[in-house]
């Protein structure tokens, strides 16, 4: 990392749905778009500044077949840009923000326990951040194998603290006042790590939402992320950095629509899967040369019978509800009941038919609000992903 590389952007995402203080996923959502979610947040249109994408979770959708293209189409950033994801909780995504090139967009997710999302655009100057060292304790004390629950071996925190993440801390924290992820408040400031920010979650995006808070303080300082068994210390430098948040008021999670039945088991279409994907994930209608826009694009004019002479037209992600039902019926494999929505899109003729979300009350004619990557469906094992209608706007104004 160059001396003058830093955090220039960051973003927050976090899903509705509360229960006992703790935000949890929607029916529709996964670690690919929660990531989408956050990144967009911090790149607030600036995609294209981006050169490649690094994906940080502890809980990832697959093990193989990674939705690369979705997350690109959705974040909006070049066809070229690689996507690369590893797997891991805090220090993970600490190591990931040390060790980023300019132009490169660091996103932490975590679906468990208390769902957040987080991502930061690094470019020459902004905040700085330096690795400032690593601790690995001997043996891993919470260990979970593929397709299985976490087996804690001990159960017992006080046995997890003293031989697990304390001599850790303590080596890596020289002097009082360091922010802390991983650990809960209580015993964060025992160890003396500053009572203004300390996150007992381990996930990926807890130390990216340490760092918007010390961001937003601003001051330098040490910031350390400790997991089942290694934690790394970054330190951050002052400048100036963007934080925006797409976190709304809470839904109680009981209201979130349940899925009834069996998971329908709705068969793979190959052909519609590779013509939607550009169309449906990118937003991208089709504008023909005597003014005529079509969504999906059509290579046949409707209107003056042109072929293939049309130019790719990208969409706005905001619109108002033209109109709207709410479908009582149960579906199975659907999240029900739900209510489905005709959307006209700002700045076009276009209007899109679409799944309401993150409104437990439904949605009414004249609503705004906004298009927001989804998981629509899994089709023989595979995710279906396009955008559901998400009515109002999030506090943070983030577009
Ligand atoms: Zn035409």
């Amino acid at each position: 990392m160059g001396t003058d590389m830093g955090v220039a952007a960051l973003g927050l995402y976090r899903p509705v749905w509360e229960e006992d203080g703790r935000r949890l996923i929607g029916t529709d959502e996964d670690v690919t778009t929660m990531a989408v979610a956050a990144g967009r947040a911090a790149l607030d249109g600036r995609g294209s500044q981006v050169t490649r994408v690094v994906l940080v979770t502890a809980e990832p959708d697959t093990v193989q077949g990674l939705a690369t293209s979705v997350i690109r189409l959705g974040l909006e950033v070049g066809a070229q840009v690689p996507v690369e994801f590893r797997l891991g909780g805090g220090p993970a995504a600490l190591e990931a923000l040390a060790s980023a090139q300019s132009g490169t967009l660091v996103i932490g997710v975590d679906v468990a326990d208390d769902a957040m999302a987080g991502a930061t655009l690094l470019t020459d100057g902004g905040v700085p951040v330096t690795l400032a060292g690593r601790a690995d304790v001997s043996l891993p004390m919470r260990v979970r194998r593929v397709g299985s629950p976490a087996n804690d071996v001990y159960a017992d925190v006080r046995v997890e603290r003293e031989l697990g993440w304390a001599p850790a801390v303590r080596s890596l924290a020289p002097r009082p006042g360091f922010f802390l992820a991983g650990v809960p408040a209580r015993e964060a400031s025992r160890f003396g790590a500053s009572e203004l920010a300390s996150s007992a979650a381990r996930g990926a995006a807890a130390p990216i939402g340490l760092l918007a808070a010390l961001i937003a303080n601003p001051a330098a300082g040490r910031l350390i992320a400790v997991d089942a068994g290694t934690a790394t210390a970054v330190d951050v430098g002052t400048g100036t950095a963007e934080v925006r948040e797409d976190i709304r008021p809470p839904i109680p999670a009981t209201r979130r629509p349940a899925l009834t039945g069996e998971q329908a088991d709705v068969a793979f279409s190959m052909p519609a899967h590779v013509r939607a994907v550009q169309a449906r994930v990118g937003l991208v209608a089709a504008r023909c040369v005597c003014g005529t826009v079509s969504y999906p694009p059509r290579v046949h004019c409707l209107r003056c019978g042109r072929q293939s002479e049309t130019q790719p037209l990208e969409l706005s992600r905001f619109g108002e509800v033209y109109t709207a039902v709410t479908v009582w019926t149960p579906v199975p494999g659907l999240p029900g009941p739900y209510t489905l929505a005709v959307v006209s899109i700002d700045d076009s003729p276009v209007r899109v038919l679409a799944r309401v979300t993150d409104g437990a009350d439904g949605c009414s004619i004249g609503d705004r609000g906004q298009l927001v990557l989804r998981r629509l469906a899994i089709r023989e094992g595979v995710s279906d992903y396009g955008y559901s209608f998400q009515p109002g706007l999030a506090a943070g104004g983030v577009s």
